[in-house]
């Protein structure tokens, strides 16, 4: 029986002759050739003049929330629904985070809880937005209510690379912008990530800030803490050759998100992930909720694709409610059950792996429906 993924590396021929040129020119090393070519890629794909290529995501999340001058005890507004990477660069400045509940609409931080927020914590450092599964947020709403009250805004792009929100590319609207070519990631270097930034000089910061520091003088000299985060040679010839892909990837994603849309339909009880309206969606992720009322749980579906060798995840549970995170404040606009936690309850990711066929896709689609009979 063949095993059916969610999400894993596409490799093409172009990464190869990347990581061949660096051995043959020695470029083994952090930094180098392939580095400064992704590095412009990325930034002419996103429409910025610069980028600083890291070891991580989560260390362009870590350096973003340095930038944005967090400090101890400082509150940071996050959105509850997403991965702990998102919020860990927090805490390892030893600041609060302050989970937001979800919108309906797009999944993302709903602003009408962040406005709460702003209520009862009137001078958060930052706010850090996360455009999940690759849907953007709506980034009219959270700019204006950040401009309000003039707070650095901080844009976790980690899965929707390629993703635009009225024409504009998501990660390019905060005052730092993330992306990660993790593994499963939109497009992969096998580990990695790269920050944005409105301001020129906080990517050359971002830059300073991941090479440990060393002020330019020619003793080693540090006048400040730095960080090992800078992406190797190797490592970005891989995301060089994914960048001539990037297309096909999210062309692909798109369809498989239609696939599933189109077969369940006719299923009241099943809804697949919001999309936004004002934008354009690299379907990183497609997900499902079930309705309430349905007699089928998301654990049903998932076990029942599970034994027929088919990956699944549920959606990320929701940091307000994760041991590690619990004690820290959670605003949410209704007194009910928050958003975020009910689509934790009825969600489910299903396999959106670019190299699932038509045959793979027929089964994966004929084992949902047969739980709903
Ligand atoms: C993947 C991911 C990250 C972390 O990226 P890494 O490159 O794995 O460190 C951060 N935030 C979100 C929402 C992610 O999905």
């Amino acid at each position: 029986m063949k095993k059916i993924l969610l999400s894993t590396p596409t490799i093409h021929a172009e990464e190869q002759q990347y990581i061949q040129k660096a051995f043959e020119t020695n470029w083994v090393a952090p930094l180098g050739p392939n580095v400064d070519e992704f590095e412009n890629m990325v930034a002419a794909y996103a429409g910025v003049s610069s980028s600083a290529a890291l070891s991580s995501g989560t260390a362009a999340l870590h350096l973003s929330v340095i930038l944005a001058g967090v400090k101890e005890n400082d509150i940071v507004f996050v959105p509850s629904l997403t991965f702990a990477a998102s919020v860990n660069p927090i805490r390892y400045e030893r600041a609060v985070p302050v989970f937001i509940d979800s919108e309906r609409d797009t999944w993302n931080m709903d602003a009408a809880a962040l406005r709460k927020a702003f209520e009862k914590y009137p001078h958060p450092k930052a706010v850090m937005v996360v455009h999940l599964y690759g849907t953007s947020s709506n980034m009219d709403e959270i700019g204006a209510v950040c401009k309000e009250h003039n707070v650095p805004l901080i844009e976790d792009a980690a899965e929707s690379l390629g993703t635009t929100y009225k024409g504009k590319m998501t990660g390019t609207f905060g005052d730092y912008g993330i992306y990660s070519f993790n593994g499963n990631k939109i497009i992969t270097t096998s580990g990695g990530g790269i920050l944005v930034a409105g301001k020129e000089k906080d990517v050359e910061k971002a830059r300073f800030l991941a090479s440990q520091a060393r002020n330019p003088a020619r003793h080693y000299q540090h006048s400040t803490i730095g960080y090992n985060y800078r992406m190797s040679n190797i490592v970005a010839g891989i995301g060089c050759g994914q960048m001539a892909h990037i297309g096909e990837h999210i062309k692909r994603k798109r369809e498989i998100y239609k696939a599933y849309r189109e077969a369940f339909s006719d299923i009241k009880e099943i809804e697949m992930n919001p999309l936004n309206r004002e934008g354009v969606d690299n379907n990183w992720l497609s997900c499902m909720t079930i309705s309430a009322d349905s007699k089928v749980t998301p654990a049903q579906v998932m076990d029942a694709l599970d034994a027929e060798g088919i990956e699944t995840r549920p959606i990320w549970k929701p940091m307000h409610l994760q041991p590690v995170f619990e004690k820290y404040d959670f605003i949410q606009v209704e007194d009910e059950m928050s958003v975020s936690e009910d689509i934790f309850n009825r969600g489910l990711c299903l396999p959106s792996d670019i190299k699932n066929t038509e045959a793979d896709m027929e089964r994966i689609i004929r084992i949902v429906r047969k739980q709903f009979r």
